[in-house]
């Protein structure tokens, strides 16, 4: 029987849409209910299901074996015949039989329950060999377990089709990892707009939605399922007429933005009354930098070099830096490269590492804090950009900066660098602009301070909203009191472009807020310098910009200066950008 169609409302992290195959990323830790046999389901068929998952499972063990005997060494196609031979185990069969004739339990349920046993026996040895084996039958468990279930063991490395993953979190590290030919969307079960997992599916091109609730608890493998990025929609099981639906808006929502890209790829980014701003990009990878300047970036306002770190997992050498940064000096041809310190820690690790064991880690030892503990990893990532600078526009930009102190400390450091390279006779350009996010209400209040103490601000909006309202930016439940439209947000934007006129510095804004279509007139109107944003949403900011003048744009946030609510605001907003720009309104309505 074909399963029923459900619509899952999430947060909407990257637009688009996407109809293809669910791949359900496996949690490492599946816990199995109780549950038990209904009076009409037979205890033999049930005790068959067991015997062919576990025929399955044996099968799976032996092309592992011959997976390794070709690729790797014959060695280790030994660690899979332990698993063979243990899965042949009668005791361990006959336990689990017993289990469900007894208690007329699921063979899944039997399953864990006799696993678990063996489990804890093997873990009360002291003797390391014996308590290593608890894991070989964790292993085994969740093996038959997934026959039991229907989910095929299927590798997210070795995908052959294009798929949408399905998980309950992903860590940046996960998604920077994905395989982009395959992975063409994903939904999670947690997760917030501004995390940074988000970002990079923006980064990416991959339609996603988030904080969906249960959604892992719903999908199997292999269910077809629909992802709405643009209206955070995952429908799963479409029936046929919303499946044409979407097959349409798939194909309708490619070709708009083509056309749209052809038709602005050469013209300026200007008003109707001849103002210009220039339209940055934000990237992660260097690779990103050709699809920045084919969809008009003027340059690089923000490079989020720690997925130099995600990405392999490991601190990358002062050649690695250098190497990343070369790259992307030559793509952009002259335009400026602004290279953001590494900003680690927060929801920002490898996967493969154990997160920084803090309880509030937003508010922890992150970005430049952990940055000073780490002071080799600070050094050799600043002589890199040092040396690039020699051979391009390069600029520096400081996270999270908080304090004079912290900022005289960095300056400090940098200057010992720069004495070093000299010794050494290695060229950097020695006037070298050095910036600073504007991310933190403290830098807000003291930004005439700071001000006259670097070449230019950048203001994060991701986390100045989080620190400015206390909400955590990955969390779902507060998600919607992640308000970039709140009276203190836009009173801060305005203090901070203030600050910078009067200290003839430039200001700059590379959060997420500049992506969003209806935050692009009030931000014009603010009187930015430049705006960095996503690569791939620069034709249709563009756009709007085209399509009005720098006096309404001033208009625009004056008036909305004057709401209470960031409700107003919003309502008002989005009514002025769907009169200014119908089309793109029109593409990005909700199907359903
Ligand atoms: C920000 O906080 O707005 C920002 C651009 O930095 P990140 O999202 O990497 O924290
Ligand atoms: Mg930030």
């Amino acid at each position: 029987m074909s399963k029923k169609m459900e619509i899952k409302k999430g947060i909407g992290v990257s637009p688009g849409y996407r109809i293809r195959r669910a791949f359900v990323l496996e949690e490492e830790d599946t816990t199995v209910p109780a549950r038990f046999l209904s009076p009409k389901q037979d205890v033999e068929s049930e005790i068959e299901r067991f015997h062919e998952a576990l025929k399955a499972s044996i099968r799976d063990l032996e092309d592992l074996k011959q997976e390794i005997r070709k690729k790797l060494s014959p060695d280790l196609q030994e660690i899979f015949s332990v698993h063979q031979i243990l899965l042949s185990d009668p005791a361990i069969r006959q336990k689990v039989e017993e289990k469900i004739r007894n208690h007329r339990c699921t063979a899944e349920y039997a399953l864990t329950r006799t696993m678990r046993s063996y489990i804890r026996k093997f873990r009360s040895f002291r003797n390391n060999l014996f308590s290593n084996r608890s894991q070989d039958i964790r292993d085994l468990e969740k093996r038959v377990l997934r026959h039991l279930q229907g989910k095929k063991r299927k590798g997210i490395n070795d995908l052959k089709e294009e798929v949408i993953v399905i998980a309950k979190d992903l860590l940046p590290s996960q998604t920077a990892t994905f395989d982009k030919k395959h992975v063409v969307g994903f939904a999670t079960d947690f997760g917030g707009k501004t995390s940074h997992t988000a970002i990079l599916a923006r980064a990416f091109g991959i339609p996603a939605v988030v904080g969906v609730g249960d959604l892992t608890a719903q999908v199997s493998n292999d269910d077809i399922v629909v992802i709405d990025g643009t209206n955070g929609l995952v429908i799963l099981n479409p029936d046929e007429k919303t499946l044409k639906r979407y097959q349409q808006k798939e194909r309708q929502h490619a070709d708009f933005w083509n056309r749209l890209y052809t038709e602005l790829k050469d013209l300026p980014c200007e008003t109707l009354d001849g103002y210009e701003i220039k339209l940055w990009a934000n990237i992660e990878v260097p690779q990103e930098v050709s699809l920045a300047v084919e969809n008009g970036a003027e340059g690089v306002g923000l490079y989020r070099t720690e997925f130099l770190y995600l990405q392999s997992g490991k601190v990358p050498s002062e050649k690695e830096h250098l190497n990343a940064y070369l790259q992307a000096l030559q793509e952009l041809k002259g335009r400026p490269l602004v290279i953001r310190l590494l900003d680690m820690g927060a929801d920002k690790y490898h996967h493969r590492s154990a997160p920084l064991q803090e309880k509030n880690p937003f508010l922890g030892c992150r970005s430049i804090r952990y940055l000073f503990e780490e002071l080799d990893i600070l050094k050799v990532q600043l002589r890199a950009i040092l040396r690039a600078s020699a051979h391009g526009d390069v600029r520096i930009l400081l996270p999270m900066i908080s304090s004079v102190e912290e900022l005289e400390q960095a300056k400090t450091i940098l200057e010992d660098i720069q004495e070093e390279l000299h010794k050494q006779h290695l060229a950097f350009d020695e006037n070298i602009k050095v910036g600073i996010m504007i991310e933190v209400p403290s830098a807000v209040l003291i930004a005439d301070v700071l001000a006259q103490k670097v070449d230019f601000f950048s203001i994060g909006t991701n986390d100045l909203i989080q620190y400015t309202l206390a909400v955590d930016r990955v969390n779902e439940k507060v998600a919607f009191l992640y308000q970039p439209a709140h009276l203190s947000i836009l009173r801060m934007l305005q203090h901070v472009v203030e600050v910078g006129k009067k200290n003839a510095i430039p200001v700059s804004i590379c959060g997420e807020m500049s992506r969003e279509m209806r935050y692009v007139l009030p931000l014009l109107g603010l009187g930015l310098t430049n705006i960095s944003m996503t690569p791939v949403v620069i034709p249709e900011v563009k756009k709007i910009i085209r399509s009005t003048t720098l006096k309404e744009a001033k208009e625009v946030f004056e008036k909305i200066l004057s709401f209470q609510t960031s409700e107003e605001t919003e309502k008002f907003l989005e009514t002025k950008i769907q009169q200014m720009v119908p089309d793109i309104f029109e593409v990005l309505q909700p199907t359903i």
